[in-house]
């Protein structure tokens, strides 16, 4: 049996979520992002609400709702806090995104001695994934920057760019090569703690939108590390595509896989806000003597952003529920709804400034920033180029395997 119904617990914490973005992230979001600076104010109350660590386990001290990080539960949270503003809700989320890693790949000692500190409700501790390079972000396995052994120690050189919190986190996961052009099998993740002598913050961006995310370059200048912070552990067993549990050779595809749907969560929340918006105005404002929702050209905008939202959220959640299920996503999935959902905030975005006329070009209205946001959404944790790329191969897979 399918049901789209939400447990009480859901229900609890989308009514929790949504209040938070109403209440703290809504009211400032124009400033911090005029400011391009991140709202510390408010991740230090998201994180006393639980709202950056209810997705890691509870045996860390987590909220460990079902389905962790990339669950159904998590998604109606991520989709409130974009619904807020999707820059703050990125860094709301990006603070617990280094535990991902971590959680796939980590030791069960890397995991207890990090995961607690994302958990710790004081104090806010944010992470940051270090993988695109400047010679280019799509090709993964292309990395240059490298990894050698040296006694107990690993060395890591090389330059990671448009790293979010980066240089500013307090934990750095760090992918690397053993050398340049060893692709996929000879790829490894570390942990890097701030402070480390040789991890330093390149250039600060500036950028079109989701203004108030930190990104940065991560320089890497001979930081050595212990080599117990190799993720899998000092001397992990060679199993590509495997789990910690195996002997992990970390793979950030496999990562990413799962992390691209809570940026599609939080695009949705970014769509919705400006449907909404777009809405209340189109029912407002008149033209020719009654309200411009009336006028038929107006009304088909109004309804093609609804149904592409719905449309979105409905993708997303299945593949929550085939994650939650332990079903592989083996249609690209994920992928799917992390393209759809951004193609969505892209055009519901667009539209609804074409709602608002000359007042959506303004900044006087909200319409004009989130226009701005939505863009990231189709470049980030993979170009949607690349998620069309993930999901024609695996159809075409799944199509050549079944008519074996
Ligand atoms: C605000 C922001 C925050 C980010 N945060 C992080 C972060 O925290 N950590 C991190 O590691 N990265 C981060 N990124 C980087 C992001 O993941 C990359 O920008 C993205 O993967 C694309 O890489 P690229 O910019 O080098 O573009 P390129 O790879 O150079 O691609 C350029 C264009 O060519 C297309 N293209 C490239 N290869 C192919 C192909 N094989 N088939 C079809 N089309 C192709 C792309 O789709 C794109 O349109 C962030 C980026 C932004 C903008």
């Amino acid at each position: 049996m399918i049901s789209l119904a939400l447990t009480p617990e859901q229900e609890e914490m989308r009514r929790v979520a949504h209040e938070f973005a109403r209440r703290e992230i809504r009211p400032v979001a124009a400033e911090y992002d005029r400011k391009e600076e991140m709202a510390w104010p408010v991740l230090q109350k998201a994180n006393a609400a639980g709202l950056l660590s209810f997705g890691l386990p509870e045996q860390y001290g987590g909220g460990g709702v079902p389905g962790g990080l990339v669950g159904v539960t998590n998604f109606i949270v991520m989709e409130e806090l974009g619904w807020g503003c999707p820059a703050i809700a990125t860094a709301i989320g990006s603070s617990v995104y280094a535990a991902g890693p971590i959680l796939a790949f980590g030791t069960p000692g890397q995991q207890e001695k990090y995961i607690p500190q994302f958990c710790d409700q004081d104090t806010v501790r944010l992470g940051a994934v270090c993988i695109t390079e400047p010679q280019g972000g799509s090709d993964v396995s292309a990395m240059r920057t490298t990894f050698r052994r040296d006694g107990d120690e690993y060395v890591l050189s090389g330059t990671k760019c448009f790293i979010s919190n980066g240089g500013i986190a307090d934990l750095h996961i760090v992918f690397a090569v053993e050398r340049p052009g060893a692709g996929w099998s000879g790829m490894a993740g570390f942990i890097v703690e701030k402070g480390t002598p040789g991890l330093e913050m390149g250039k600060v961006e500036q950028k079109l939108g989701v203004r108030s995310s930190h990104t940065a370059e991560v320089v890497l200048s001979d930081c050595r590390i212990p080599a117990e912070n190799r993720l899998g552990g000092a001397n992990p067993t060679v199993v590509p595509g495997a789990t910690s549990d195996d002997g992990a050779r970390p793979n950030p595809l496999l990562l990413l896989q799962y992390s691209r749907m809570i940026y599609a969560a939080t695009s949705i929340g970014l769509a919705r806000a400006a449907y909404e918006y777009a809405l209340d105005y189109a029912s407002e404002r008149q033209s020719a003597g009654r309200p411009i929702a009336d006028h038929q050209a107006v009304a088909a905008k109004l309804a093609d952003m609804a149904m592409a939202i719905d449309a979105a959220r409905l993708m997303l959640w299945r593949a929550g529920w085939m994650v939650d299920e332990g079903l592989p996503l083996d249609r690209g999935e994920g992928s799917m709804a992390k393209c759809f959902a951004a193609d969505t905030a892209v055009d519901v975005t667009r539209e609804a400034v074409q709602i608002l006329g000359g007042h959506g070009y303004m900044r006087d209205h909200p319409v004009e920033r989130w226009y701005r946001d939505a863009k990231v959404y189709q470049i980030w944790e993979g170009t949607n180029e690349i998620q069309r790329t993930i999901i024609s191969r695996a159809l075409v897979d799944q199509h050549v395997r079944r008519s074996r």
